[in-house]
């Protein structure tokens, strides 16, 4: 989770919703595409991953100025054969394209009890957890494996010092009978690229030894990622010599390594390689319905009392419980949800310059810090 510096000032979710929709609306998007990015964007905020939040507003815009993505666009079936489908995002937004490709996944789950669904050339998915969750909430499991394309190759494997993964999330989703879903969502690297990002706009600083540098010294300088920057933001500069570390040492990179091959490969989008300059994300969704399954009566029975059993262990010193994934994001939904959004000055001084490139002045002051009594 990011947390951030004194300068942040908390902006109300609903207010927020709509700057993000208008300001994607004045960009080239239609009104439904424009609030549903709001959305999306917002939602990771509220969950606490303000790195794939509203930070990445100018970025988004800047793509789709800069035909990286565009406005409108639907997922093309490239193959639908029963319960399998691969789909071509064409470049789309991630937020449309995901939550078309992830809609596809449940249909043919509800259908077939499982479903694989391989997407290719999708905009930025965002933070993969709304995908878990969208399956979640028709009662459905699912498993997701995403990589990028060259442009977000960003980690070393293990043993090495040069980029050759991108940050690769993987995310499980579960239902339970009562409450929210467990949802595991998590980049296989030290920390997700976005949270470089946010290190370098004046939020949390990154955790010892996130990143490597090209002769081995361990880092926490964004620069290694991003070089030398002027201005506010990087868009697509990840000029640094220097590389993210992948989780867990050999395993996280070996998983790292699998999520290349399965989003990557398997669904034609393709593995990380050099030269790459845009960013696409490629998906592998697998979702099942446990309805199906005939374990109903064990199952929702069983699923409670493991998880009372996890919770009941004793915490251990520096924690005051154990927490089981998903229930970071869903304690920061109800805190942000009633306090609001703290973004830091550098962020809302990147939102407020791209609202006004778009003619929004409104907007833009949506993003200015109260006057001082
Ligand atoms: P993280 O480290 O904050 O959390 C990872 C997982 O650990 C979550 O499921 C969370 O619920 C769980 N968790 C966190 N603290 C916990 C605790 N104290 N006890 C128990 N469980 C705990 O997340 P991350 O790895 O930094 O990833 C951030 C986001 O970035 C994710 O939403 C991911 O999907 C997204 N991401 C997207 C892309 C992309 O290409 N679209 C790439 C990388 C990451």
């Amino acid at each position: 989770m990011t947390g951030l510096q004194d300068d942040a000032l908390p902006i109300e979710a609903g207010r927020l919703r709509e700057a993000v929709a208008a300001i994607f609306t004045a960009a080239g998007c239609d009104a439904d595409e424009g609030a549903r990015i709001g959305r999306y964007l917002v939602e990771a905020n509220l969950t606490g991953h303000d790195s794939h939040g509203v930070i990445r507003v100018p970025r988004y815009v800047y793509w789709l100025d800069t035909g990286a993505v565009f406005a409108g666009r639907s997922a093309k079936r490239v193959v639908d054969a029963g319960p399998v489908a691969v789909l071509d995002g064409d470049h789309g937004f991630g937020q449309t394209i995901g939550e078309q490709a992830v809609t596809l996944a449940v249909e043919k789950a509800r259908e077939y009890c499982i479903a694989v669904v391989g997407l290719r050339n999708s905009g930025h998915l965002g933070r993969i957890g709304d995908w878990a969750e969208l399956a979640a909430s028709q009662g459905l499991v699912s498993i997701h494996f995403v990589n990028t394309s060259g442009l977000g190759m960003l980690v070393a494997p293990f043993g090495g010092t040069e980029r050759r993964m991108s940050t690769n999330p993987i995310c499980i989703g579960v239902p339970l009978p009562d409450g929210p879903p467990l949802v595991l969502d998590c980049a296989t690297s030290i920390v997700a690229e976005g949270k470089v990002l946010v290190a370098l706009n004046g939020g949390r600083p990154l955790p010892e030894g996130a990143l490597i540098e090209r002769d081995g010294r361990l880092s926490t300088d964004p620069a290694a990622i991003y070089g030398p920057l002027e201005g506010t933001q990087p868009h697509d500069q990840r000029t640094g010599s220097g590389a993210v570390r992948a989780m867990g040492e050999h395993k996280g990179s070996g998983i790292s390594v699998m999520c290349e091959l399965l989003a990557g490969a398997l669904t034609g989008g393709g593995c990380g390689r050099a030269g790459h300059k845009t960013l696409e994300n490629n998906m592998l969704s697998i979702v099942l319905d446990p309805a199906r399954f005939g374990t109903e009566a064990l199952m929702w029975p069983e699923l409670d009392r493991y998880v009372d059993f996890v919770k009941s262990a004793r915490a251990a010193p520096g924690h005051d419980r154990v927490r089981l994934p998903g229930e970071p994001e869903a304690e920061m939904r109800a805190q942000r949800g009633a306090d609001g959004i703290p973004l830091p000055r550098r962020v809302r001084s990147s939102l407020a310059l791209t609202a006004n490139s778009l003619g929004l002045k409104d907007t833009a002051a949506v993003f200015k810090p109260p006057k001082r009594a």
